[in-house]
């Protein structure tokens, strides 16, 4: 069994999907890697690290998708709109795909997919189970979002974080508000209290509270409750306008009042809530930073512009996108580790298992023999639910 590295080609994407670290276990298992030239060079894993773990390396992506039975990817075409429609030349029928695929994100993407024959797999899908965790890369990617959108933060505010008593009198904390505590919401919680801000932070889940507070921070309740917050896979339902209206009177005063406010609420396959409107926005003081981490699904301000930096009423919105790809090394080691336990989990006696059966393999395959075979895409699209049951090998 092969597995191929092409070089990410999203513009400005450093991750790769394996990195030398990960390929010990790999070769053990009896799986091969051949990895494109220079596709780790840009998360700072050379070459070099590479050939001295026994891998092969070829010049051309081409040769990459031409040896390889899975091809491994960070941005696969689905969440690489830009530059990933290349790749559906070079991927072959009955060939294994592996990335993030966001196939929530458009059915004439995955159906594009499908009718190369490819087997894809999409890492988003991957369930929230205590077996999947090891393999979970939402969460991974997540908790370097979460880290990198405080720095930005604190980099980009005219103040301090920290209180400081010094002999040129004493300077107050920075506040941080965080609207939505998964996974991104809960590390941008502890670096900010890491870097000595008084931290809040509020979601429309009961169960975050108590997550909050293990942090250091403090949690704002709000006189509203969510219908069915949570769906059965942990993910946040989406709520009706009413709710959200609800939601944005009650957090204005909440807002107004901080330095620094990092917005990570978002529901999967929908566009985000908007919960900071451009009035809450004129409200903070002047010097302020949010940083939107639901930009690329529209976003949680009503001001974000997805991959730019929006000034109004002084207060800086940023909206920058792909933000683990701003910390490549780490990004990629906690990525490669992901993959590499699905890949030791999907490759049995040298073969790909196909085995429907096995809630991991059932939820993450996306497109099989030319069709879109995943249940749950299915029924997001309002596509008919297939006849036969797909399996075997
Ligand atoms: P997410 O990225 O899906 O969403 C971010 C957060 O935004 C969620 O907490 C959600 O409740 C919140 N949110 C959505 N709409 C909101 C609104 N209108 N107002 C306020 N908050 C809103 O979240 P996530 O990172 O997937 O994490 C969700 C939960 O799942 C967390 O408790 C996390 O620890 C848990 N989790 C468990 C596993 C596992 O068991 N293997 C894996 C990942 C996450």
């Amino acid at each position: 069994m092969i597995v191929g590295v092409p070089r990410e080609s999203f513009p400005g994407e450093l991750r790769v999907a394996l990195t030398p670290a990960v390929v010990p276990n790999l070769t053990k298992a009896g799986i091969e890697v051949v990895l494109e030239a220079g596709a780790g060079v840009g998360a700072g894993y050379p070459d070099a690290e590479y050939l001295a773990k026994g891998i092969k390396i070829v010049p051309q992506r081409a040769d990459v998708f031409r040896a390889a039975d899975i091809i491994v990817q960070v941005l696969s075409y689905g969440s690489n709109d830009k530059s990933g429609k290349g790749d559906l030349a070079l991927l072959h029928r009955d060939q294994a795909l592996i990335g993030f695929l966001r196939p929530l994100g458009s059915l004439e993407t995955v159906q594009e997919i499908a009718a190369t024959g490819a087997i894809s797999f999409s890492v988003e899908l991957m369930p929230r189970t205590t077996r999947a965790q090891s393999m979970d890369a939402l969460s991974s990617m997540g908790t370097i979002c979460g880290y990198k959108a405080v720095l930005i933060a604190a980099d980009t505010l005219p103040r301090m974080f920290p209180m400081l008593t010094t002999a040129a009198g004493t300077i107050t904390p920075g506040r941080v508000f965080v609207i939505g505590a998964g996974v991104a919401g809960l590390q941008a919680i502890a670096t900010a209290r890491r870097l000595g801000a008084v931290t809040s932070a509020y979601d429309m889940r009961p169960a975050a509270k108590e997550q909050v507070h293990s942090l250091g921070g403090r949690f704002v309740e709000l006189p509203i409750e969510a219908i069915d917050a949570q769906d059965a896979g942990g993910y946040a339902r989406a709520q009706s306008e009413d709710f959200y209206r609800a939601q944005r009177e009650l957090l204005g005063r909440v807002v107004a009042e901080s330095d620094v406010v990092i917005t990570a609420a978002v529901i999967p396959g929908q566009k985000s809530p908007v919960l900071v409107t451009r009035e809450m926005v004129a409200r903070m003081a002047p010097g302020s930073v949010i940083v939107d981490l639901a930009s690329e699904r529209g976003g949680n301000c009503e001001l974000t512009r997805p991959g730019e930096v929006v000034i109004e009423h002084g207060v800086s919105i940023i909206g920058w996108i792909n933000l683990a790809s701003r910390v490549p090394y780490h990004a990629s080691q906690m990525y490669a580790r992901n993959i590499s336990a699905f890949l030791l989990h999907l490759v049995k006696d040298g073969k790909l298992q196909l085995n429907l059966e096995d809630e991991i393999i059932r939820s993450t395959l996306v497109t099989k023999q030319g069709e879109i075979v995943n249940p749950r895409v299915r029924e997001f699209y309002k596509l008919p639910a297939l006849a036969e049951k797909q399996g075997g090998n």
